[in-house]
């Protein structure tokens, strides 16, 4: 993944955007391994739908998720996704595709003894 450090991208409160595969990060950002996956998860969802739709399809969700309960940002599906398994290492090796279609209600869930 290509990194650039810059101090205009991007813009506000955020630490890292990734614009087509490239991460821009503001100085002095640790670029941990959580942040790394997070980010490499995001470039495999713009690939399954071919970046620009990806674009589209996210600004879409955060408008429609503006006005619901809870963080409209952490709750994108790509979002949800990726902070969900950043720590994993192996995410990516084992992901199936879209998987950020899949809502925590698809999930199984785990029988209560
Ligand atoms: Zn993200």
């Amino acid at each position: 993944m290509k990194i650039i450090r810059s101090r205009y991208v991007p813009f506000g409160h955020f630490s890292a955007i990734n614009l087509l595969g490239v991460l821009f990060v503001h100085p002095g950002v640790y670029l941990s391994q959580e942040l790394l996956n997070h980010e490499r998860i995001h470039t495999r969802q713009m690939l399954e739908l071919a970046i620009v739709p990806f674009y589209i399809a996210y600004v879409l969700e955060w408008l429609v998720r503006l006005p619901m309960r809870g963080n409209a940002y952490r709750n994108i599906s790509f979002e949800r996704e990726a902070y969900a398994h950043e720590r994993e290492a192996d995410y990516l090796a084992r992901r199936r595709p879209y998987a950020w279609l899949r809502t925590e209600k698809d999930k199984p869930r785990k029988l209560k003894p």
